[in-house]
């Protein structure tokens, strides 16, 4: 049998997710809060009221015009809805890439970008990051001129560093090749910035993001917000049905009552402020910036296998990013979660690193 499996695909890791029962999970940039409790009644009595005997819509005609309402979609551009953005990420692959094709992306970034194009034989080029993870625009630029890729992902900001590329490179690698120019937006949420307003400029720049950064991670719900000329094509390797009756009238729903959703962004983000503060307070932590709901530290005077351990021993899940790329070895990255998680997340560092 796997003689038959391409030499590529058995090669390759799937992606990486790590069994916990512990209490405080800080690994996938979830955010500690869901649907407010005051919600939890009307939106079981919609549930209660769906025919789940039957397919959903699959254009999901409602569900896209409440995404343009709450985040200011001109009509000129068409959305795909995907199963998480991670499906978006394959669908463009799956049109653009492929075996002959070129994938570019800054590294080290989302590691779906390089697994979707390894498993659709495409040739993934990753351009090294530099110290502080800047990169740089005339290696980028070299990168681009001669490699020509059929697809660019930008995560922005990038994960597992957690900054942002400068805007005007993406405008230029957009100008610079006939493929698609993907601004992967994430954590949207949290950084506010977004490359929407570009894409007037170039009709190869498209914007994915996703809901599951706000409190929606179980929903599964990406959106990529492209020019028609794209979209008809993205369109049809979309699988019919991809999102089902339930995911759509859940996100609906949230999207209707969207404030309320986003309530938790602002104590995320200023919990972001407060654990950064106090991991830098760690001798053996050096902390990077961030413009999302997660924070990156290089691991100094121990092993960040050890630290990542010692926590997962005392009820705390965090991510190891060793293995990902040579520059982030002795690195792990934190999801922010809600104060008490945060707290337990720091007094657990404390033994971990004082013993
Ligand atoms: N893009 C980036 C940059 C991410 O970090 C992630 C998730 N970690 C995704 C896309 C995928 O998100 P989802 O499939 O949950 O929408």
């Amino acid at each position: 049998m796997t003689d038959l499996v391409h030499q590529q695909i058995r090669e390759l890791r799937a992606y990486q997710t790590v069994p916990f029962t512990g209490s405080v999970k800080l690994d996938a940039m979830e955010s500690p809060y869901g649907i407010p409790e005051s919600l939890n009644s009307k939106l079981q009595k919609l549930l209660g009221s769906i025919d789940v005997n039957r397919y959903p819509d699959p254009e999901a005609a409602g569900l896209k015009q409440k995404l343009r309402d709450v985040f200011q979609i001109s009509d000129s551009y068409l959305i795909t809805l995907g199963n998480g953005s991670d499906e978006l990420l394959q669908i463009i692959q799956l049109l653009v890439g492929g075996y002959g094709r070129t994938i570019l992306a800054p590294q080290p970034s989302f590691s779906m970008y390089e697994i979707i194009a390894r498993y659709t034989r495409a040739q993934y080029i990753g351009v090294d990051l530099d110290v502080g993870f800047e990169l740089s625009e005339s290696k980028w630029l070299e990168a681009v001129e001669k490699q020509q890729p059929a697809c660019v992902f930008f995560a922005y900001p990038n994960n597992p560093t957690g900054n942002f590329f400068d805007p005007a490179l993406i405008e230029k690698t957009a100008e610079m090749i006939d493929g698609v120019v993907i601004s992967d937006e994430a954590y949207f949420a949290y950084s506010g910035r977004s490359l929407l307003s570009a894409m007037a400029r170039h009709e190869n720049l498209a914007v994915v993001r996703t809901l599951s950064k706000s409190g929606l991670a179980g929903l599964r719900l990406g959106y990529m917000i492209s020019h028609p000329v794209w979209s008809v094509e993205f369109e049809k390797l979309r699988m019919p049905y991809n999102v089902g009756v339930l995911n759509q009238a859940c996100a609906t729903f949230a999207l209707d009552h969207w404030d309320e959703i986003c309530s938790g962004i602002d104590s995320v983000l200023s919990e972001r402020e407060r654990l950064s503060v106090a991991l830098s307070s760690f001798k053996d932590l050096q902390v990077y910036p961030s413009e999302t709901n997660f924070i990156t530290v290089q691991v100094t005077g121990t092993t960040a296998m050890q630290v990542f351990d010692g926590l997962k021993d005392r009820g705390v899940l965090i991510r190891k990013l060793a293995g990902m790329h040579p520059m982030l070895e002795n690195h792990l990255r934190i999801s922010v979660g809600a104060p008490q998680e945060n707290d337990a997340l720091l007094s657990a560092l404390s033994e971990v690193l004082s013993g």
